[in-house]
């Protein structure tokens, strides 16, 4: 019998520790329990939310008059055709990514090594297409399972189907709502395939491993990133709050003008990026406070809530933040967390 909760503080379950109660919750443990907490759902004519690790949300205090599904499917496993140099592994969406990370580093298999530590769940990485270190998911994507919440049919979705881009996909943007991912297959390979070019996991390797392989990769980002970035359980966060902007080339230089020291990568697309994180430290809120809510000293990227913060403390911070930085370089950030008002 599927068990639903009610009045559920979502809170517990954000990497924010934000979040108001849930009329309806759900810990979905297979297919079947996704299935009937939709159709439950519509019978009752009550939105839907679907939570993995709840590490790229913020939730508003008021309470969700919903119904929210935490996924927590598990399972792994793998196919390796004799003689190939790959393996296709496929992982469901209930899954801790970093766990399925150390199940393919630990047999040495390349291809997500790079992402490691990023928290959440596998359902989730694909929705924002995450990345780190100079690789994304889709770098060794294959195909996904998702279950479309209308009809209840499950589909396919294969590597053309879902326009990843840089932190998005078609399940952000155009099939934002409709799917609910059940399982994801990456491809990795068997042969050593580091990616290493960007430069402080090249120091980090240099400095400590000779001959390397992927779980020596997967711990010297965990160690890099341990000592950047702040520990949800201390202070709440999700993570980059904004993305980085891509602007054109006339914008580029007119700013670098004014600003010489402008931090940038030219893009294939010919658009430029410039680091939110350069253009908040410039606008002064590096290690700022606003009430309880934070810019995170080591990163300028991270909004952290200081302990107690609300929804709105977060919003007002962050609003301030798009303000500022649009009034000093004329550009608008755009947050990468997904919101939910
Ligand atoms: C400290 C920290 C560091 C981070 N570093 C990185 C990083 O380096 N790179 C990066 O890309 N991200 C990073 N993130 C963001 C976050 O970890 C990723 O976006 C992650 O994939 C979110 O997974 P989740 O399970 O927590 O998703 P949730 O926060 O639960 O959900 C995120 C979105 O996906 C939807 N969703 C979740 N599961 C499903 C599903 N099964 N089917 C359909 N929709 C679903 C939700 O409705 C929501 O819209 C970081 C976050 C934190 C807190």
């Amino acid at each position: 019998m599927l068990n639903i909760q009610n009045n559920v503080k979502l809170a517990t379950y954000t990497t924010f520790s934000i979040g108001g109660k849930a009329k309806y919750l759900v810990e979905a443990e297979n297919l079947a329990d996704i299935r009937q907490a939709v159709e439950i759902a519509k019978d009752k004519e009550v939105p839907l939310l679907i939570i993995g690790g709840g590490s790229n949300l913020l939730i508003s205090d008021r309470d969700f008059e919903g119904l929210v599904i935490v996924n927590k499917l598990k399972g792994i496993k793998e196919i390796r055709e004799r003689n190939s140099n790959e393996v296709l592994v496929t992982a469901k969406a209930g899954e801790v990514w970093d766990d399925l990370v150390k199940y393919t580093t630990k047999r040495n298999y390349w291809g997500l090594e790079n992402l490691a530590y990023i928290p959440g769940t596998v359902g989730a990485c694909p929705v924002q297409n995450i990345g780190a270190y100079g690789r994304e998911i889709k770098d060794t994507f294959v195909s996904l399972e998702a279950l479309n919440i209308e009809d209840l049919t499950l589909r396919t979705f294969y590597l053309k189907d879902c326009n990843f881009g840089y932190r998005s996909s078609i399940f952000k943007e155009g099939l934002k709502g409709k799917y609910i991912i059940v399982s994801v297959t990456f491809k990795l390979s068997l042969l050593p395939a580091p990616a290493l070019d960007y430069g402080s996991l090249q120091e980090e390797i240099n400095k400590e491993v000779v001959n390397i392989n992927a779980e020596d990769v997967r711990l010297a980002v965990e160690k890099i990133r341990k000592s950047k970035l702040p520990e949800p359980k201390e202070f709440g966060n999700a993570g980059s709050f904004f993305k980085n902007p891509e602007i054109s080339q006339e914008e580029f230089e007119k700013l670098k003008e004014k600003f010489p020291d402008i931090k940038y990568y030219d893009l294939p697309s010919g658009l430029v990026k410039v680091p939110a994180g350069w253009l908040i430290e410039r606008a002064g809120w590096k290690g700022k406070d606003l009430g309880l809510a934070g810019v995170w000293h080591q990163q300028a990227l991270i909004v952290v809530n200081k302990g107690g913060a609300s929804f709105n403390d977060i919003k007002f911070l962050t609003k301030t933040i798009i303000c500022e930085v649009k009034d000093k370089f004329g550009i608008e950030l755009t947050p990468e967390v997904n919101i939910i008002e």
